[in-house]
């Protein structure tokens, strides 16, 4: 059988309810799941959300909100612009520059060269703070911007007869990022119905 990023991510990861066991190799500290792919090493966390969400986008990281390194739940993961080893200096608030309270990162100055950079991102789910982080400038900017271009993103909903049609879809290998882009919705939307999180009983 080819060996394809999916197919190598099966053979180690264990799912279950909560966090997600990992029983291949990991990383020499700190210690993520991690495993051969091609000529270089991938790690587990990356993977799973390259799988579940699609590519992971430039200048952010995938981290966990679990804290558990090995971990690769979809559902423990999230885009941001730390690297994870910096994730719990920045929750208390002590990394030297990412970690820096508020006030300290109101530049309202962006580009317009960085608005489409803004709109991508913005679309793709990332928050406006997120946002902000990566280009150095406060959330209210970020707001503005998208104020500016009249960007909302899409909060189409969908109704039960969908929901099981997606459900469908998912169980035929579909990925999560085709059917968003087919039933034209979020990325989360999808995720959302395939853990059954939303329309469980559709
Ligand atoms: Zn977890």
């Amino acid at each position: 059988m080819k060996k394809t990023l999916h197919s190598e991510f099966e053979k180690h990861v264990v799912r279950k309810d909560g966090c997600w066991d990992w029983c291949g190799p990991s990383s020499k500290n700190p210690g993520y799941a991690e495993f051969s792919y091609g000529s270089n090493k991938m790690r587990g966390h990356r993977a799973s959300w390259i799988i579940h969400f699609g590519e992971i986008p430039k200048g952010l990281f995938v981290c966990h909100n679990c804290d558990n390194k090995k971990c690769t739940n979809p559902d423990h993961l999230f885009l941001g612009t730390c690297k994870e080893n910096n994730w719990d200096a920045i929750k208390k608030n002590i990394h030297p520059t990412l970690g820096k309270p508020r006030q300290q990162n109101h530049n309202t100055k962006v580009f317009e060269k960085d608005f489409s950079r803004i709109k991508d991102l913005y679309l793709k789910g990332i928050s406006q703070k997120d946002i902000g982080a990566l280009l150095g400038v406060g959330q209210t900017a970020v707001f503005k911007v998208l104020r500016l271009l009249k960007i909302k993103r899409n909060k189409k909903k969908i109704d039960a007869e969908q929901a099981r049609e997606i459900k469908n879809l998912l169980q035929e290998k579909n990925t999560q990022e085709e059917l968003a882009k087919k039933y034209n919705v979020s990325q989360s939307t999808i995720h959302h119905i395939a853990i059954g999180r939303t329309w469980r009983h559709a």
